[in-house]
């Protein structure tokens, strides 16, 4: 309770000035904008974008040539609902316009260069400064905090690969644990031989939070009921992938407590669960958010859509109308939290997430999840791939006797699938992590491509 308080108060705000990163100011601007009425946010969200649009024009070649180009001034976007009349841009419309995109106030070199997971596995590469990354732990401690963890509480995060800050330092590494609160657990790190003592370890740490991907978390409770080892938390914190219906629920089980979801990509915090509804507040103090159809066309509460995002905050390399292709409803419901941000109903998940066949129907990862998931222990993991509109391979990990169920998974998903298609099973070792370190249940090779806006359709 002290070490808690000490980092709280002492630790903490010194490490920032330290660090030059005024995390708690953003995380109390975050705290008093959630709970504004949702006509004070959008307002709010009107102010910043309008500041955000004539900074991109006046700094960034890219956004000058984008508004020039169309006739357009800054002052052409004031609100929301002029967003429409700028283009969607999409990674690639990004990553070919890498140099333009950051602003002549920020030298490259003095940026963090940062890349994310693409959707096909090719890294997506940003430049975010060091305030701006500030920013996004604010908005991560405001996540979190939904979920009753605060500043300075012990916790526990799971990460796929090694751990990389201060990897090659023992005494920092220490030192950062100390301060921090937090233990880092590689799942490199953690096999059937040491599993036993390696958890009991971190049992006798008493975690307020565990937090990681949700297919490593899923990973991990595995090995927890394995072998019978009483870790537990007050919060579970997943993030990073789609969360399953199936890893939630054993997640929860197995650490005793709820699971809250988040959602965010390319150095943005997006989106999280508030523990009082199954939805997802939208951070909309720092993003707006759209939801778009195929041609660009906003999509309406429970209309399923792509994910176009404007970071409100992001100065040194602005996103404006940036297609994350990820798919999501929005959601008209008002939570009984009491928080004005507005709601996604769901994350489905990324756009290569769904893939469509040559008749036109569009088949889900839920659908091999359920399937699977009833034949344990036949199966011990899977990833669907679907390599041609014509062609989907089944990659199956075996679990004991899988020929007992080799054939009914061949029917059921044909059935699933359709007659204008292909499956194939491949038996395999394993399923290959991204370079992430994320596990993808299904990727399509040739899916939905990604919504850009009418105008750009009729250049
Ligand atoms: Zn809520």
């Amino acid at each position: 309770m002290i070490r808690e308080v000490i980092v709280r108060h002492i630790g903490f705000p010194v490490a920032e000035k330290l660090k030059g990163w005024p995390v708690s100011k953003y995380l109390r601007e975050l705290e008093r904008s959630q709970w504004l009425s949702p006509e004070e946010i959008t307002k709010l969200q009107n102010e910043k974008l309008a500041e955000i649009t004539r900074y991109a024009y006046d700094t960034v070649p890219f956004y000058k040539r984008l508004f020039n180009d169309r006739g357009m001034k800054p002052s052409d976007v004031q609100t929301i609902d002029d967003l429409p009349r700028l283009p969607i841009l999409t990674k690639e419309d990004m990553r070919k316009n890498l140099d333009d995109l950051v602003s002549s106030d920020y030298k490259k070199s003095e940026l963090v260069e940062a890349s994310s997971s693409g959707s096909t596995g090719e890294p997506f590469q940003y430049y975010i400064s060091e305030d701006e990354k500030a920013r996004k732990w604010a908005g991560l401690y405001m996540l979190w905090n939904w979920a009753g963890f605060k500043m300075g509480d012990r916790h526990i995060n799971f990460v796929a690969g090694p751990h990389r800050a201060f990897k090659s330092s023992r005494p920092l590494l220490w030192l950062e644990s100390k301060l921090s609160g937090m233990r880092t657990i590689s799942a490199l790190e953690l096999y059937e031989g040491n599993a036993d003592e390696f958890l009991k370890e971190f049992a006798r740490f008493k975690p307020k939070m565990i937090r990681g991907y949700a297919s490593s978390l899923y990973y991990l409770a595995q090995s927890v009921k394995r072998h019978v080892i009483p870790l537990t938390a007050k919060a579970v914190c997943t993030t990073g992938e789609t969360l399953f219906e199936f890893q939630r629920e054993l997640i929860e089980s197995v650490f005793k407590s709820k699971v809250y979801d988040g959602y965010g990509g390319e150095g943005m915090v997006i989106a999280g669960q508030c523990g009082c509804s199954s939805g997802y507040h939208i951070d909309a103090a720092d993003v707006i958010l759209e939801i778009v159809d195929s041609s660009g066309r906003r999509c309406p509460p429970g209309v399923q859509g792509q994910v176009v995002l404007t970071d409100l905050n992001r100065h040194s390399m602005p996103f404006i109308r940036y297609n994350v292709q990820d798919v999501a409803t929005f959601s008209d419901a008002i939570c009984s939290c009491g928080r004005g941000f507005p709601m996604l109903s769901s994350i489905a998940g990324r756009l290569t997430d769904i893939g469509v066949t040559p008749s036109g129907k569009s088949i889900v990862v839920h659908f091999f999840t359920g399937m699977f998931m009833k034949m344990a222990p036949h199966v011990n993991g899977f990833q669907v791939v679907q390599e041609q509109p014509g062609l989907f391979v089944l990659n199956i990990v075996p679990g004991i006797e899988f020929e007992t169920v080799r054939q009914e998974i061949l029917d059921k998903t044909c059935a699933y699938v359709g007659s204008d298609v292909d499956v194939q099973i491949q038996v395999v070792d394993h399923i290959p992590a991204t370079t992430a370190g994320k596990r993808r249940l299904f990727i399509s090779k040739c899916g939905i491509p990604a919504a850009r806006s009418q105008a750009d359709i009729k250049e």
